[in-house]
């Protein structure tokens, strides 16, 4: 199956933070046949092993989406939201969602107040998501619930992932279904050296919980996460802001945090982080390397498990972060998939 279909089928299902279900379908009808073994932990994520010697590699992608969560239904049959993950407040607004109550998926959108009727100072304002709710046709609580819909059912953005020119696409949760198509494809073809703990992780986009708990159970002599990163090469964005590029290869981590300071994150062992850099000049693709600001992958929580893993990341350049309509590019995912196979088949750097 080329990578495109993959990456396209994980896209467009759904599974934010705490609800995965869906995707992990689709993970094991992929996996079949191609790994060892296959089992879920107390916590919910799905381990793939592959490969024997005395070594493990735990290779983590994550499967939640940023997305909501209903709150609270009133009387007219509208549903407020609670967030689950980083979603920015000014790319809810207007966006078609899926509902996804008991009975299946029910379809609704997410209104505000109409332009026309907002005072001078409030067309100016951003619309919080306070201010928004969802509406799925319902005339009061009852229908909604009828429905199959009720307080904490989990509501995923209904996008259909398309082409864009230079092979690029574009859609939705590509961070990180692109990095767990990459990882998907990377166990298919490899064979590996070590054994391999391909993880694919819960609860990334509420605070790395997945990762935390099977760094713990797997013991791993060496940890690495696949996921994307902010690309900078677009318009209202300064190059020294994110100064990696979709296309330009996959992203080598040097050192990544969620605030000021680079704290919460993750300081890429130097060994890992050459080793990565090693096998990507042997296999002669393109890379980039990056200290990146405001956000941080499984790894920060695989490296302080027990007496501490080396760790490093691996990531595709993504357009858009957290917007519902991300942009990577093929290459990148296939050039990523290529470095996989390699770190699969190559000693550890331990
Ligand atoms: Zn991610």
């Amino acid at each position: 199956m080329p990578l495109y279909e993959l990456i396209k089928e994980l896209s467009e299902s759904s599974g934010v933070a705490g609800f995965e279900g869906e995707v992990f379908d689709v993970v094991k009808r992929h996996l079949n046949g191609f790994v060892d073994e296959l089992y879920s932990d107390g916590f919910g994520n799905l381990i793939a092993v592959k490969g024997k010697g005395k070594y493990k590699l735990l290779v983590a992608a994550h499967v939640d989406e940023i997305g909501l969560i209903v709150k609270h239904i009133d009387d007219n049959g509208f549903i407020r939201f609670a967030k689950l993950g980083g979603v920015p407040d000014h790319v809810l607004l207007g966006q078609r969602v899926k509902v996804h109550g008991v009975k299946g998926v029910v379809r609704g959108v997410i209104g505000c107040k109409a332009i026309h009727v907002m005072k001078e100072d409030e067309r100016k304002q951003l619309v919080t998501y306070d201010k928004m709710f969802i509406d799925v046709g319902a005339r009061s609580k009852r229908e909604v619930e009828d429905l199959g819909v009720k307080l904490g059912s989990p509501i995923t953005i209904e996008k259909e992932l398309v082409m864009l020119g230079n092979g690029l696409v574009c859609g939705k949760s590509l961070d990180d279904r692109a990095g767990v198509a990459v990882l998907i494809e990377a166990l298919k073809r490899a064979s590996p050296r070590h054994k391999v703990y391909a993880v694919f992780t819960v609860q990334e986009e509420v605070g790395l919980r997945g990762a935390t708990v099977v760094a713990y159970s797997v013991k791993p002599d060496v940890g690495l996460a696949i996921d994307t990163t902010i690309a900078g090469d677009h318009p209202e964005i300064a190059v020294h802001e994110a100064p990696v590029k979709v296309g330009f290869g996959p992203v080598i981590l040097v050192a990544d945090g969620r605030r000021d300071g680079l704290g919460g994150g993750l300081i890429a062992h130097p060994k890992v982080r050459q080793w990565l850099v090693n096998l990507a000049e042997d296999i002669n693709i393109p890379y980039q390397l990056e200290v990146v600001e405001g956000g941080t992958t499984d790894a920060a929580a695989i490296q302080l498990s027990r007496q501490g893993v080396p760790a490093g990341v691996v990531s595709l350049p993504a357009r858009y972060l957290h917007s519902f309509s991300e942009v990577v590019s093929l290459a990148d995912a296939e050039n990523l998939v290529k470095l996989l196979v390699k770190a699969f088949e190559s000693d550890l750097p331990i």
